[in-house]
């Protein structure tokens, strides 16, 4: 299969395509307590033992879906710190890791510090494409300088037994630690943030050229 660059350029590289088919597995529950499917891999699972919702793998084929994620790209990104938008290296300088969050800062003092995010970071170029292309960013984003970051969670859909019946529940952030990840089906990773500090991103687009 031959995947266009041109067309794949300007859509995120952890946005799904419609061309990548999405999982039809049949979730159930197990004896040992959790989530499987019926017929599973040992790809299903990441290293801790969690359950991951799939699609295909064909970047480029069919429609860009903006309002989704794609498990396993979304994952790769999180994982290795790379940029959302281009699948690259994200930026890092002795600050840490560069990240365009929407602007909490009235959530709590001292923000993003401890922020649990499934968005990844970004690398200095998208950040300024994204910048300059999207007024609304601009205006309700804050540029932020990451120094340390955990993978710690997942966002995915929780189950749950009521008698011997599997309930489908809500989607929800579950913690690596609790014993509630066994009842997910992931579809994102999740980082707590620390060691932050908010930057001017004009000021980090500048510093660059
Ligand atoms: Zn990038």
């Amino acid at each position: 299969m031959t995947v266009a660059p041109i067309r794949t350029g300007t859509v995120p590289y952890i946005a799904p395509w419609s061309g990548e088919a999405a999982s039809a597995a049949s979730v159930t529950g197990t004896a040992a307590g959790g989530v499987a499917f019926v017929f599973e891999s040992p790809q299903d699972r990441d290293s801790f033992g969690v359950l991951w919702n799939s699609r295909g793998d064909a970047r480029g084929e069919g429609e860009p879906e903006y309002a989704n994620v794609h498990p396993q790209r979304q994952r790769e990104v999180m994982q290795e710190l790379l940029c959302q938008v281009c699948g690259g290296r994200a930026d890092q300088d002795d600050r840490g890791a560069l990240w365009l969050l929407e602007d909490n800062r009235a959530d709590w003092h001292g923000w993003p510090n401890d922020l649990l995010t499934t968005h990844p970071p970004v690398c200095l170029p998208c950040a300024g494409q994204a910048a300059r292309g999207c007024p609304h960013l601009r205006r309700g984003s804050v540029a932020v300088r990451v120094g340390s970051s955990e993978v710690c969670a997942v966002y995915g859909r929780r189950y749950a037994l009521v008698g011997r019946r599997l309930i489908r529940g809500d989607y929800d952030v579950v913690s690596y630690t609790s014993p509630n990840v066994r009842w997910v089906v992931a579809g994102q990773l999740v980082r707590s943030l620390a060691d932050c500090t908010i930057v001017d991103l004009q000021a980090e687009l500048g510093g660059r050229t």
